[in-house]
């Protein structure tokens, strides 16, 4: 079976809806307070962090969102699903508190592993203190406890069936549906492993929802109407930052870009802060782990208590620790810096300045640290929307986007983007893009093929993601046949590939040939997914690479074309010999070496000359084919 033919296309069928242009993009409407979804259950919006969960709704007498707090007082559960000898589960401040005791049976950062291979992770295996199952495949990676396997899916639904408990001890009322919070960058994968932990934890995942856009909607930005704002969303969590730029117009939310560094945090912070602390005590042995455990929680606290004091003192085995925060802001300058580079990267992706944003979100933990929101503050030039509890604002904000859900607030419409580019493989290993990088979702795009081959009864359809121009050095999501297209010439059957983006992220190819009706339609669930540095990487590569690429993809297509060339006048030469003298033969075969010859040479320029050549010289000939054919049918053979 052949790749799909792209050039045939290009000449004879325009395509019928490329992708939409930017400026229609943003009108895909979403009517997301549909019949069906009014209801009266309580639906309640929930962060699934990496560090910290939490669960939240709006209040029916306020309509102000509000964090569930359980009798502990505590509105976070810790992220830790720790699993007892018989394999019970306890999750939360509980689990967190066997780190030390049982750390591998102890199971942090659940999040980072949602969506991965283990050839995703491979290169941070070893910083888990638990067992992560090397099958050496690109399937779904599961970690070991005891005798049993557990998918991030299955730890991430713990965790989920702790907030649900919780909440539904809190509120009276059992709760069987929410919207789930994720990171911008999080791409299919990630998002369809979440939606099924939260299936799998009982709950009706109504929406799938970005954190910066929950974060948003939790300080009332855009809800109302004929408002437009452009806002940048600063998430420092524990183990992750990421920033995105939004865009608001009459309601309707639009991620413009994203960028972040999926190991960078406050746990960054505590290891600086730990290591300042070694070096006032007297050397202990490196693997004494509860030691380092004991002055990992020091510098947390250490930590928290500067963002709001001065000067830090305490005590580990009878010795005197001190920090001040002028040492502290010295110890995490680099970390911070780092996050502004983002900041610059992802309005440089949105093409804007600082001075366009008009209001900029404090998000996680983190940005509790003053130096943080200082350094914020004055690389945007603007004051900061830091008054919510920057841990639960994105909770908070997914809990207003389920009471829109419910039907009690107005209609909202919430748009997303895809971070890499989606397109299929061509001829010659080319990747054609159908909806390019940063497009708003939902979307779709389509566009039509045909074949290469005459009675070619099957095609290829290879789905990537990535900014190459070769799908080599992209990523492949799924590639099906689409098979049964009945015997046609070359270039004949007409096959429509659409791209469908839903609402969720959630990515549907379809394959229709148009003569015959037959058909096939997958939904992409790739197997394992990015992180967000592959991403940066990759895109990265497409720029550094980008002159490679136009060399490579203008070679590749010159080869395509020559080579279907040759087969075309090689046919000709069999099908006409008798009416071609030997010298004519002789002449076109040369030639046809020399295209050949070029091909082999792999030089562009060369095969493009050879080609025009051999057609010069094969043109009369085919002409006066063409004529005498048509002379045939002139005496009337055909017409009765
Ligand atoms: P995540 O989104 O990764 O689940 P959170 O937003 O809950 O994480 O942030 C957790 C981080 O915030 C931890 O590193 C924690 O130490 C840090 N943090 C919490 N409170 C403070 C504070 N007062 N000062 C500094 N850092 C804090
Ligand atoms: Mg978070």
């Amino acid at each position: 079976m052949k790749a799909l033919s792209k050039k045939n296309l290009v000449k004879h069928i325009q395509p019928t809806f490329a992708p939409k242009s930017k400026k229609n993009m943003g009108k895909v409407a979403i009517n997301i307070a549909t019949g069906s979804l009014q209801t009266k259950d309580t639906i309640v919006g929930i962060d699934l962090g990496t560090t910290n969960s939490l669960i939240a709704i709006v209040r029916e007498d306020t309509k102000a969102p509000i964090a569930l707090r359980e009798i502990d007082g505590l509105t976070l559960v810790p992220s830790i699903v720790y699993f007892d000898e018989f394999n019970n589960p306890l999750v939360g401040t509980a689990a967190r508190e066997k780190l030390i005791e049982a750390p591998e049976r102890t199971i942090y950062s659940a999040k980072r592993l949602m969506g991965k291979s283990y050839k995703d992770v491979s290169e941070h295996a070893a910083s888990f203190a638990y067992k992560i199952i090397d099958d050496n495949t690109d399937s779904l990676l599961k970690v070991q406890v005891n005798d049993k396997f557990y998918t991030p899916i299955d730890l991430s639904a713990e965790i989920l069936r702790e907030l649900k408990k919780r909440g539904e001890h809190i509120l009276k009322t059992s709760i069987t549906k929410a919207v789930i919070t994720v990171p911008a960058y999080f791409n299919d994968a990630q998002r369809q492993a979440t939606r099924d932990s939260g299936k799998l934890a009982g709950l009706d995942v109504l929406r799938i929802v970005n954190e910066p856009t929950a974060a948003s909607l939790a300080y009332g930005l855009g809800v109302s109407a004929d408002e437009e704002k452009t806002i940048a969303v600063y998430d420092l969590g524990g183990g992750t930052f990421d920033v995105s730029i939004l865009h608001i117009i009459n309601g309707i939310f639009e991620v413009y870009s994203t960028h972040g560094d999926t190991y960078l945090g406050g746990d960054d912070m505590d290891r600086l802060v730990a290591d300042f602390f070694k070096k006032q005590l007297p050397s202990k042995d490196e693997h004494d782990k509860k030691h380092l455990q004991e002055l990992r929680l020091k510098a947390e606290e250490a930590k928290k208590y500067l963002s709001n004091n001065e000067f830090f003192e305490s005590e580990i085995d009878g010795q005197k620790i001190l920090i001040n925060k002028e040492q502290f802001n010295s110890l995490i300058l680099p970390l911070v810096e780092r996050t502004l580079n983002s900041c610059r990267l992802a309005l440089k992706d949105a093409t804007l300045t600082p001075d366009k944003i008009d209001a900029v979100v404090m998000v996680g933990g983190s940005t509790r640290v003053p130096l943080v929101k200082e350094k914020v503050k004055s690389f945007f030039g603007k004051e900061l929307f830091d008054q919510l509890n920057p841990d639960e604002v994105v909770a908070l904000g997914a809990a207003v986007q389920a009471d829109i859900l419910a039907g009690n607030n107005t209609e909202m419409l919430l748009l997303d983007v895809t971070p890499l580019s989606l397109g299929l493989e061509t001829m010659g290993g080319l990747m054609d893009v159908l909806i390019p990088r940063n497009s708003k979702i939902p979307t779709k795009a389509g566009r039509q093929y045909t074949t290469q081959k005459d009675g070619q009864g099957g095609m290829r359809i290879s789905v990537f993601q990535g900014e190459r121009d070769l799908v080599q050095d992209n990523r492949k999501l799924a590639e099906f046949n689409l098979t049964g297209i009945p015997a046609m010439p070359a270039g004949l059957p007409k096959v429509e590939v659409s791209f469908l983006i839903d609402a969720d992220g959630i990515l549907k190819v379809s394959a229709k040939e148009l003569r015959s009706g037959i058909q096939q339609t997958i939904e992409v669930k790739p197997q394992y997914g990015l992180t967000d540095e592959q991403v940066e990487q990759m895109l990265m590569d497409s720029l550094t690479h980008a002159k490679d690429d136009i060399a490579t993809r203008a070679l590749v297509e010159a080869t395509t074309e020559a080579t279907q060339m040759l087969e075309t006048t090689e046919t000709f030469l069999e099908k006409h010999k008798d009416m071609l003298t030997e010298e004519e033969v002789n002449i076109t075969m040369a030639k046809m070496k020399d295209v050949t010859q070029a091909i082999f040479n792999k030089n562009k320029n060369l095969i493009q000359k050879e080609m025009e050549t051999l057609n010069e010289v094969s043109r009369p000939f085919a002409e006066r084919v063409m004529d005498a054919a048509l002379k045939d049918a002139m005496k009337g053979k055909k017409i009765v």
